[in-house]
């Protein structure tokens, strides 16, 4: 492999500054250091640090810090972290960018879906009142600010909204639901993986009605790839997809797509505007890259090929236990959210006597450290996955290469040991 040594990279700077001031025809060398050739020393700060990073048997959890970039994300972002842009035009350029490869009219790339919740919702409350309202949250005497809801699409990320100082209108049934929109109405907001009994179609229409803009969160319901525009080209105003989950951009990143006047809306209530509810979620030229080069390999992949590598892998480690006594597996495919195969292993408590979260805890405490989904033993972690003090859910969807085997020959060791 040829290095590029530290010196000639000063020489290549010497002589640019030399030449003027001009130093385009030294990028591209920095450009070729930037992406993996500089004799820099590379120093592994989660050794250094202390922390165990582990095998991801969960999926795109939040906290687990949900998923990795490909290599050309990686890539993408490091030769754009070189160069200064001015954001505006960034944003201007990867929003038109996004919007004609999404098939919607506008987008932004936000700090992620929960982000993008907020500047949609304060585009919402803009166009309501038909003014510009920089003093969201605190200063709504007198404006219009309902949000309609269902009941059961109140969740946890019901605060994203309220910080734009907005209050939700409940509904249950349709009728409800009609009956629901004032002079105050601002939005009407849909979970694309909650329950509730008024369907997308019915929700869209009768909130254009009543000419209120409609927000679909669909932060975690990719793949199918479909789903990037299935929502806008529906109806719904606004949606938003996580940028950091099955997208497999950068965590702080996620996509707010939609009506070009409320992107625009949104786009003024957001950082870099100082003096905005939006400017503590700033999205860097690093997020803003990332997420276009995530995007544009998200959309090279193949739903079909990808489920099936899926399978495989848990297919892999289902052939690994399930000779084990009273041990069933069987693959799950969620509804919405997460909507690839999971690996569900139940036993019977009395011939295998581990509970289902002592099985996490090993494997968590194992070398290397493996992470099971959340659902393990106890509650379902999101919309959908099954769960039970015996059964043990496998996320394989973000494991990579080789790691399906490591999963399985561990969790085989772990129950075998428990066998009474
Ligand atoms: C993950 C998630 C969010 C938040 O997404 P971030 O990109 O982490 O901000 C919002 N809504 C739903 C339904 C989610 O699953």
């Amino acid at each position: 492999m040829h290095k590029v040594s530290r010196r000639k990279l000063l020489q290549n700077g010497a002589q640019a500054a030399l030449a003027g001031g001009v130093a385009l025809s030294a990028i591209p060398r920095l450009e070729a250091s930037a992406l993996g050739k500089s004799s820099v020393p590379v120093v592994n700060y989660y050794e250094k640090l202390g922390v165990t990073p582990f095998i991801n048997a969960a999926g795109t959890y939040t906290t687990l810090s949900a998923s990795t970039m490909p290599d050309e994300v990686q890539a993408a972002i490091a030769l754009a972290s070189r160069r200064p842009v001015n954001l505006n035009e960034l944003l201007e350029a990867s929003g038109a960018y996004l919007a004609q490869r999404l098939r919607c009219e506008a987008a932004l790339v936000t700090s992620g879906a929960a982000g993008a919740l907020v500047l949609g919702t304060a585009a919402c409350v803009n166009l309501g009142n038909e003014q510009e309202i920089l003093a969201i949250p605190t200063d709504m005497a007198g404006l219009k600010n309902e949000v309609v809801v269902q009941k059961a699409h109140r969740y946890d990320y019901d605060h994203a909204l309220r910080n734009c100082g907005i209050r939700f209108v409940e509904v249950e049934t349709l009728d409800e639901y009609e009956q629901a929109f004032t002079d105050r109405t601002v939005m009407a907001h849909f979970f694309n993986a909650g329950g509730g009994t008024i369907t997308r179609e019915d929700w869209i229409r009768v909130a254009h009605q009543h000419r209120v803009p409609c927000f679909n969160d669909a932060a975690a319901d990719v793949p199918p790839i479909s789903n990037l525009w299935n929502y806008t080209q529906m109806g719904f105003d606004l949606v938003t997809f996580s940028g950091g989950k099955g997208l497999r951009g950068p965590q702080c990143s996620g996509l707010l797509l939609g009506r070009k006047d409320l992107i625009d809306a949104a786009k003024k209530n957001n950082s870099p505007n100082s003096n905005t509810v939006g400017r503590g979620m700033k999205v860097a030229k690093e997020e803003i890259v990332g997420l276009v080069a995530a995007v544009d390999w998200f959309l090279s992949q193949d739903d079909v090929a990808m489920e099936a590598e899926f399978r495989q892998r848990a297919e892999r480690i289902a052939k690994h236990v399930s000779n084990l006594p009273t041990v069933q597996t069987r693959i799950f495919i969620p509804e919405v959210a997460n909507h690839v195969p999971h690996l569900l292993i139940t036993y019977d408590q009395n011939r295998i006597k581990i509970t289902g979260r002592e099985v996490m805890q090993k494997m968590r405490a194992g070398k290397p450290r493996i992470e099971l989904n959340p659902s393990t033993g106890g509650v379902p972690a999101s919309a959908g996955l099954p769960s039970g003090p015996n059964t043990i859910v496998v996320g394989v969807w973000m494991l990579q290469p080789g790691q399906d085997v490591v999963v399985a020959k561990r969790l085989r060791e772990v129950l075998e040991q428990a066998v009474a």
